[in-house]
């Protein structure tokens, strides 16, 4: 996995966050409360209400500020998916890493009220199992199809072209598999690329930031955030948008 941005700035918060999580790993164990991906199934499955994704993203909200920390888009960056989601009137989305399911759920909800489709690339046999009981909880499992593997054994299959594509998988996937949706014909003028954790992993993803800044065929937009379910590490998202139109440079 790539490391993350420790600098000045942010040692003393990682340091903090890394004594929380200590203590939420000892806890874990203590109760014998198992993954924390096996565990935020559980809990959704517990507390959210059927057929409800708001539920279902409320129940994995709260377990990752109360009980372990997930590596979700969370709620803040969340937001700045969907807005994008919304704006670029997607219909046909591509996710490359799935995790537990969240932001299925998020882009599931919006798009299955105007038959939409979600195609969830998730390399863990076992996260997608799980990520599939969640987005069956929230009612979804039409709008959202998982498949299992690497994004960069799959992209080549894939039917597209997709209005807009998630990244948040491997760090150092970022540019080949964008690289590879090119290629592979899957975007369209005006798809929008959104990017996790660009602030959290800037280094690692230098070269994936370079390139869609400095290539004429993006307009790339940076939203500096927290990181999920942190108030003080800094984090952040790109938007891309392929071959944008004068109207959607101007915005
Ligand atoms: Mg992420």
């Amino acid at each position: 996995m790539a490391p993350i941005t420790i600098n000045r700035h942010n040692i003393f918060q990682w340091l903090k966050f890394g004594l929380l999580e200590i203590g939420r790993v000892i806890r874990a164990l203590f109760t014998r409360s198992g993954g924390r991906v096996t565990a935020v199934t559980r809990f959704v499955e517990e507390h959210a209400e059927c057929g409800n994704p708001d539920s279902v993203l409320d129940a994995i909200d709260t377990f990752s500020y109360e009980q372990r920390f997930l590596m979700n888009v969370g709620d803040e960056k969340g937001e700045i998916l969907l807005r994008h989601l919304k704006e670029a009137k997607a219909a046909n989305v591509l996710e490359l890493g799935a995790y537990c399911g969240y932001s299925a759920v998020l882009m599931g909800k919006e798009l299955a009220s105007k038959g939409g489709r979600l195609v969830s690339i998730e390399a863990s046999d076992h996260n997608t199992q799980m990520a599939r009981r969640v987005v069956a909880r929230a009612g979804l499992s039409k709008t959202v199809e998982f498949q299992v593997g690497k994004a960069s054994e799959r992209i080549d299959q894939l039917e597209g072209p997709f209005d807009l594509v998630f990244i948040d998988h491997w760090k150092d996937d970022y540019l080949s598999d964008l690289m590879r949706l090119q290629d592979n014909g899957l975007l369209r003028p005006g798809s929008r690329i959104v990017a996790d954790n660009v602030g959290i992993f800037s280094k690692a993803l230098e070269p994936y930031l370079s390139y869609v800044r400095e290539s004429e065929e993006f307009h790339s937009i940076h939203y500096p955030t927290r990181m999920e379910y942190n108030d003080s590490i800094d984090d952040g998202v790109e938007v891309s948008i392929w071959r944008p139109s004068p109207d959607e440079i101007a915005a």
